[in-house]
């Protein structure tokens, strides 16, 4: 059996849609494809239906590429609303959210695709399962123009997905639960039924509800990133490790130890949106979220204090040149959405420093690293530099010969944004080292 099967055939045979081929909708697609499932997914980018049709995946996602071919008599990739809504009962809706100005979510994809299906028309064998990440209340709203549009007979349900991008497949196929909100139990128990094989505990809700377990989800982690980095900073000032705090902390059965890593601040498509949504959710209903006001400046400047570090020891950035090594908001994704990256790259380049960077995945520099150069490798981008700082933690940049690169520096200052790299030995390699909240490689630690 292959990672994707999923462990049975499916007990009824529903067949699938889903309506957006991004992160979130192919995996979803491919993953429900490998359980047995006939997938129809319809994109409105022609070029990615196109890469799609042709066996392209047109994300880096670890896994998907194998899944997908292996899996491939069971896919179908469509521009086309009717033809999918012909070939599916259930149907995932995985389009994009993005945050609006005001820090609200911008449901307009969402909308527009009951727009769409008023026009085409659907019946009562159709369930809508809304995967997309939408503010409490946005199911009712969707509820009530279907009704107002004569689709009165199509299901509707809320679905959240809690996938990690770098870990996608797993987390679709081994998931901690599944939250189901429903208007109807029978609604509710045909989308059941496609996770049953999964062996996974269900969680069966209203669809408010369901909607709020997955943005109490994301903003109680962006909330335990900001908790572990405000710490790191208290650390600097009193001379503590916070990697050692965390750890002390994490094992704590009431703690535990995931999302306690510091560092330079969390980003992504998902917790800075969601967590902006989630406030703005709570101040439009009258209640001001006082917490995560702070979850997302902590953040914020926790991007900016790398500057200050490099500040210290090299002076003045104006025409220092420094190594940006990795650039994707995480590791194994080439998603650049709110890459603390981004925030780095243009404040130096706002403070007159040469900016160089590197990262495994992401090797065209977007709008939003105009002016940045874009090395080869990572010790292309260290090599001549006065200061490299690791942004993101990919194990090849961080496994690589730093005792070699050392020398090809002009200065060996080394900011550790992801302390992920040893204190002591960068420091026995000749770097004037920095993480965020460890300890000076100079104090002497009992071990
Ligand atoms: P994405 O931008 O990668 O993909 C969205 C896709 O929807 C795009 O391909 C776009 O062309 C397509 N689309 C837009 N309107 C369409 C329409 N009318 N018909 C068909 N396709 C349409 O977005 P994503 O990262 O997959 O996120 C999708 C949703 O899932 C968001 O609400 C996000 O918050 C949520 N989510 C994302 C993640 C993640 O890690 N990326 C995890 C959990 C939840």
């Amino acid at each position: 059996m292959s990672e994707g099967d999923g462990g049975a055939e499916p007990a009824a045979r529903e067949r699938i849609g889903v309506i957006g081929a991004g992160y979130v909708g192919l995996v979803t697609g491919v993953c429900l494809a490998s359980m047995g499932y006939e997938v129809t997914l319809r994109d409105i980018d022609a070029a990615k239906v196109a890469a799609l049709s042709d066996g392209q995946v047109p994300i880096y996602e670890p896994g998907l590429e194998d899944v997908m071919a292996e899996h491939a008599s069971r896919l179908r990739y469509t521009l086309s609303l009717e033809r999918m809504l012909d070939r599916s009962d259930i149907i995932f809706i995985a389009v994009d959210t993005p945050p609006t100005y005001s820090g609200d979510a911008d449901l307009s994809r969402v909308m527009g695709v009951v727009d769409e299906l008023e026009r085409v028309g659907a019946d009562e064998r159709h369930i809508l399962v809304m995967k997309s990440t939408v503010p409490v209340g946005t199911g009712q709203r969707v509820r009530a123009e279907l009704d107002a549009r004569g689709l009165g007979q199509v299901g509707y349900c809320s679905n959240p997905e809690f996938l990690k991008e770098g870990a996608a497949l797993a987390d679709f196929l081994r998931p901690d639960r599944v939250v189901i909100g429903s208007f109807e139990a029978r609604h509710g128990d045909r989308v059941a039924s496609l996770y049953e094989p999964l062996g996974a505990p269900i969680v069966r809700t209203t669809v408010p509800t369901a909607e709020m377990v997955k943005y109490a989800s994301n903003a109680f982690l962006a909330t335990k990133i900001s908790f572990i980095n405000e710490i790191a900073n208290v650390c600097e000032e009193v001379g503590a490790d916070v990697a050692v705090v965390a750890n002390g902390m994490g094992m704590d059965s009431r703690i535990g130890s995931a999302f306690l890593r510091a560092g330079i601040g969390f980003g992504g498509s998902c917790f800075p949106k969601d967590v902006s949504a989630l406030k703005q959710l709570a101040g439009n209903s009258g209640y001001h979220f006082q917490l995560l006001t702070s979850v997302i400046e902590v953040n914020e400047l926790q991007k900016r204090r790398v500057i200050g570090k490099l500040k210290k020891h090299l002076g003045g950035l104006e025409g220092k040149r420094v190594a940006l090594l990795g650039l994707a908001f995480k590791p194994e994704t080439d998603d650049m959405r709110e890459a603390s990256s981004l925030v780095l790259a243009a404040r130096l380049l706002a403070e007159g420093a040469e900016v160089c960077a590197f990262d495994p995945i992401v090797d065209s520099p977007t709008d939003r690293l105009k002016g940045v150069t874009m090395c080869a490798s990572a010790e292309a981008a260290v090599s001549g530099a006065d200061a490299a700082v690791l942004v993101t933690e990919w194990a090849s940049i961080v496994g690589m010969d730093w005792g070699g690169v050392r020398s090809t520096m002009r200065s060996p200052v080394l900011i550790d944004g992801r302390n992920a790299l040893d204190p002591l030995e960068m420091t026995r390699l000749g770097y004037v080292f920095e993480g965020i909240g460890r300890i000076p490689a100079h104090v002497e630690v009992p071990r």
